[in-house]
C-alpha cells in the first residue's frame, strides 16, 4: 500500500493510475477502523481497479471541542489493517493540506437535512461534512465513492448534494457492520465501560422490534423504543420511522415502502446512532 501524506504526493499516485486507465474508489474514514470500514475497502476493491481510503479526523464537522480531542487515534494498527486487505492507496492528510489557507469552502444547500435528527442535536456538523467530503472528491477524483448505512443522514445529504459538487460519481451505499450481539460497530464503541457495553445491543434489539407488526403506527412503536432504552439508562436523543429517501418522520406505516428507523442515544461517554431499514 502507498500513503499520501500530502496533496502532491497523492496527485502523483493518482497521475500513475489513471495513465492505466484505473477506476477508483474512495472510501474516506475518520481512522480508527474496525470490520465496518475494511468491509467498504472490500466492497470498492471487488468493483474498482484501485482503491484509495483516506483517514482524516476532519475539526470542522465537530460541534464539541471535547469531542474532537477524544476522538480515537490509531494510526500505527490502520495502517496494518488497511494492508491486510490489500487497500492501495492511503491518503493520510494533515490539517492544514486539506484546508489550506488559499482554499475556500463553496456554500452547498443541504435543505431540511440538516435540521432533522443528527443536523439538529450537532449543529453545524453536515456543513463541515459536506465541506470535507467536497475536497476530499476534488482530491482524489474518484469514480466510485464508498460511504455506509450506519450514518444514513451522511449517506442522504452526499447524495442530494452530488448535483451541486458537479462531478461525475456514483455513489454506493454498503450495509452496517455488527457486532456478533448486534452493536453495529463503531470507532467510539471503545470508549463504553464493561456495563456499558453490556447494554449497549438492545439498541439494535429495540430497532428489530420496529419490523414486528405489534405497533398500529410508527408513533406508538417510537413511544414503546424509547421507554425500553431509558429503562437502560440510555438518554434518548431520538427515535424515528422516516421515508427513507426525504428522512422525515412517516405517521402511518403504510405511507411509504421504503422505511428506516434511525435512532441516537447518549450511553455513558458517548452518543451512538443506528438504524434499520423496513419495508
Ligand atoms: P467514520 O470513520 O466513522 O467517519 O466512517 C467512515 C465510513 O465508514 C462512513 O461512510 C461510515 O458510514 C462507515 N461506517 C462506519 N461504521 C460502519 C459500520 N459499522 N458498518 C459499515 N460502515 C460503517
Amino acid at each position: 500500500m502507498k500513503i499520501a501524506r500530502t496533496n502532491e504526493q497523492l496527485s502523483a499516485l493518482l497521475v500513475e493510475a489513471k495513465k492505466n486507465k484505473a477506476t477508483i474508489g474512495f472510501v474516506p474514514t475518520m481512522g480508527a477502523l474496525h470490520a465496518g470500514h475494511l468491509a467498504l475497502i472490500e466492497q470498492s476493491k471487488n468493483e474498482n481497479t484501485l482503491t484509495v481510503c483516506s483517514i482524516f479526523v476532519n475539526p470542522t464537522q465537530f460541534n464539541d471541542a471535547a469531542d474532537l480531542a477524544k476522538y480515537p487515534r490509531t494510526e500505527e494498527s490502520d495502517i496494518k489493517q488497511l494492508e491486510e486487505v490489500m487497500c492501495d492507496i492511503l491518503y493520510l492528510p494533515s490539517v492544514d493540506e486539506v484546508y489550506p489557507v488559499s482554499w475556500k469552502s463553496p456554500d452547498f444547500n443541504l435543505g431540511h437535512f440538516d435540521s432533522i435528527m443528527e443536523g439538529k442535536m450537532r449543529p453545524g456538523h453536515f456543513k463541515g461534512m459536506a465541506q470535507v467530503v467536497y475536497r476530499l472528491l476534488c482530491l482524489v477524483c474518484p469514480n466510485r465513492l464508498y460511504m455506509g448505512q450506519k450514518d444514513l443522514q451522511q449517506f442522504t445529504i452526499i447524495k442530494h448534494l452530488i448535483p451541486q459538487f458537479g462531478l461525475d460519481i456514483e455513489l454506493v451505499c454498503a450495509p452496517i457492520v455488527r457486532e456478533e450481539d448486534g452493536l453495529a460497530m463503531s470507532s467510539r464503541n471503545v470508549r463504553l465501560n464493561e456495563d456499558e457495553r453490556a447494554i449497549a445491543p438492545l439498541i439494535y434489539k429495540t430497532l428489530t422490534a420496529a419490523n414486528s407488526n405489534t405497533f398500529k403506527d410508527p408513533q406508538i412503536y417510537c413511544d414503546f423504543a424509547i421507554t425500553q432504552l431509558e429503562h437502560a439508562y440510555m438518554k434518548v436523543e431520538y427515535v424515528e420511522v422516516v421515508d427513507r429517501k426525504t428522512l422525515l418522520p412517516i405517521k402511518n406505516w403504510n405511507d411509504t415502502s421504503e422505511k428506516a428507523v434511525c435512532v441516537a442515544v447518549q450511553l455513558g461517554p458517548i452518543r451512538l446512532i443506528d438504524n434499520i431499514f423496513i419495508d
